[in-house]
């Protein structure tokens, strides 16, 4: 999928839209999500033009693949999740339930969390 300059996370990365931002270095920014869906609940986006994991993990500079991982250990790390744990999901397309086609992962903590998928079919 082509990536689409216009989406809703490339207008927060380039300030255009605001967000309550949690962290924000070279590689990537993370910011809380507007619907939260547990008590913790922050977006971490790469600083790049991807959609999906296949096209970031085929084609993003090595030092940016790199630093948007070191990105979410940090931001969890900095949230106080590493000692009561933390999920992180990824959406990705139709079936995955991705909205915004902007490569993100989302970052839950601050409750047990239960199953990882709802069991309805
Ligand atoms: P996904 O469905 O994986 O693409 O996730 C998109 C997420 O973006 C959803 O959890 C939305 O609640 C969240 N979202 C939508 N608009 C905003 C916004 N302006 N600021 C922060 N999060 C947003």
């Amino acid at each position: 999928m082509a990536y689409d300059r216009n989406n809703l996370f490339a207008k927060i990365l380039r300030g255009e839209i605001p967000c309550n931002k949690v962290y924000e270095d070279e590689f990537a920014l993370a910011f809380h999500d507007i619907e939260p869906q547990a008590p913790i609940h922050v977006l971490v986006l790469p600083k790049g033009d991807y959609v999906s994991w296949a096209d970031f993990s085929a084609t993003a500079p090595p030092a940016l693949i790199a630093g948007y991982v070191r990105a979410v250990g940090a931001v969890a790390k900095q949230l106080g999740l590493e000692a009561p744990g933390y999920r992180l999901l990824a959406n990705h397309g139709a079936d995955g339930g991705q909205h915004v086609p902007h490569l993100h992962v989302h970052l839950f903590g601050g409750r047990r969390l239960g199953p990882m998928l709802s069991k309805a079919r």
